[in-house]
């Protein structure tokens, strides 16, 4: 069940290098239990794909890709029980043959559903929340290697906390997560939006223009260069698409988000109807999402600000782009999870997808910062940002809550690394 790796472990993008002693698999949950409850220290790693250091530890990481990858769909009640390692593309596909769906999914299917849920992982929809909304129940391993569940039904006060935990709660082995009947997307993307259109009244109307919509540009004029809209067939106002959106022109065959790569890895566009889950991300499991070269970061602050915080990003245009692979924004729906970048508020969500240059990104981030300081905005847990630690709590009205609840189920820090230490106190 130890395996100590020949090469050192890296995340997905292969920028960051863990600093585990040891780096565990269990192949059973009581395996996990044994492991947990003799380990002083342990962090649980998804599939990797956080660029920050939130899953990293000096001590022990154990994987919980090993434990058996359930699926127990219960069509009665519109649910589904799903092992924390299981990826949302596989998750996806088993929901769709049952005739079921889920309201969201982020731009890949490669990700774990802990990973991505402890998180705050998000797709886009103005009426869409993250994906941890749709968690009805966690089952984790807490620090004594006990199992325990909390759920939405019997633990109301605490379950808000207890999703999107970043890992420092225990080890989640099971999730419960509400499900729909299943529903087919069509997707079409648009080209050279005008700056005019990015207004605060039209920009609402943009953003709500499909059932999931992504802006993406380079920074490199006022234009949007993408408008990526995904339709539900089901929706009365999604009929064939219309050659032009808000003055973008329909884009004359498949693209992908960053010029130059290949289109064929992308989800079908074109307004050709398929199921949800091949049309919601913009990458296609059997291929590498993204660019792979590459550093993240988002910010995500109210959507009422949208307009402003993007003219605030527009005159940081000149240092972003020679830095930049692609910026993508997104919506949020509002939730209640304590964590969650889109607590109490409809959220616009700011994507930077950079060069693999971290001297570059480390240089330009501070001023993408400040200029997003006045909208408060919240650094994604999984990406790289360099706020300040008291400026990310202050943007969290519940931090104080959740702290609590973290001394509670983990008395002993058995859970806690680094990056929860700076930023959860
Ligand atoms: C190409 C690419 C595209 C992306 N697109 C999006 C996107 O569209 N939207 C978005 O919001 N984000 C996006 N992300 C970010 C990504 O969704 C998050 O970083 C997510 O957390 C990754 O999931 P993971 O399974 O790799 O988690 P990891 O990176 O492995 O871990 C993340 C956190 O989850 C915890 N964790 C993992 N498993 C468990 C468990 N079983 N129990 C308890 N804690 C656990 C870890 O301790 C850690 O704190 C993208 C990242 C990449 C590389």
């Amino acid at each position: 069940m130890t395996a100590t790796p020949a090469a050192p472990l890296t995340n997905w993008a292969r920028t960051l290098t863990f600093g585990a002693r040891a780096v565990h698999r269990p192949g059973s949950v009581a395996e996990l239990q044994e492991l947990v409850r003799t380990s002083e220290r342990i962090r649980a790693l998804g599939t990797g794909h956080s660029f920050s250091r939130v899953a990293d530890t000096t001590a022990d990481l154990v994987s919980v890709a090993g434990l058996p990858p359930t699926v127990e769909i219960d069509p009665a009640r519109s649910r589904v029980t799903v092992a924390a390692g299981v990826r949302y593309g596989d998750l996806a596909e088993q929901l769709h043959r049952a005739g079921f769906a889920l309201r969201a999914m982020a731009s890949l299917p490669h990700i774990s559903v802990a990973g991505a849920c402890a998180t705050g992982t998000h797709g886009s929809g103005v009426t869409n929340q993250g994906l941890a909304s749709a968690v009805s129940a966690v089952e984790l391993v807490t620090g004594d290697g006990d199992l325990r569940t909390l759920s939405r039904a019997d633990d109301p006060e605490d379950f808000p906390g207890a999703v999107v935990a970043l890992g420092s709660l225990g080890v989640v082995v099971r999730l419960t997560l509400d499900v729909v009947p299943t529903y087919d997307v069509s997707q079409v993307v648009h080209e050279d939006l005008p700056a005019r259109s990015l207004g605060r009244d039209e920009l609402d109307e943009v953003l709500a223009g499909a059932y999931s919509v992504s802006l993406f540009t380079r920074w490199r004029g006022d234009d949007v260069d993408q408008v990526w809209l995904k339709r539900r067939t089901d929706d009365a106002a999604s009929d064939h698409p219309a050659t032009t959106f808000h003055g973008a022109r329909l884009a004359a065959g498949p693209v992908h988000p960053v010029p130059g790569m290949p289109a064929a890895s992308c989800t079908v566009q074109g307004g050709v109807p398929g199921p949800w889950h091949e049309r919601l991300p913009h990458f296609r499991a059997a291929f590498t999402p993204s660019s792979g070269e590459e550093i993240q970061s988002e910010y995500l602050v109210a959507r009422a600000d949208a307009a402003a915080a993007l003219t605030a990003l527009r005159g940081l245009k000149e240092r972003v782009a020679p830095v930049l692979h692609v910026s993508e924004v997104r919506t949020v729906a509002a939730d209640d999870l304590w964590l969650s970048p889109a607590y109490g508020r409809d959220t616009v969500a700011l994507h930077f997808t950079w060069h693999k240059d971290p001297g570059g990104v480390a240089a330009v981030l501070p001023a993408v910062e400040e200029a997003l300081a006045p909208y408060a905005p919240r650094p994604h847990w999984g990406k790289v940002f360099t706020i300040a630690p008291d400026l990310v709590r202050s943007v969290y009205p519940r931090i104080g809550d959740f702290a609590a609840l973290a001394a509670r189920l983990d008395p002993t820090g058995t859970f806690r690394n680094d990056f929860v230490d700076t930023y959860l106190r």
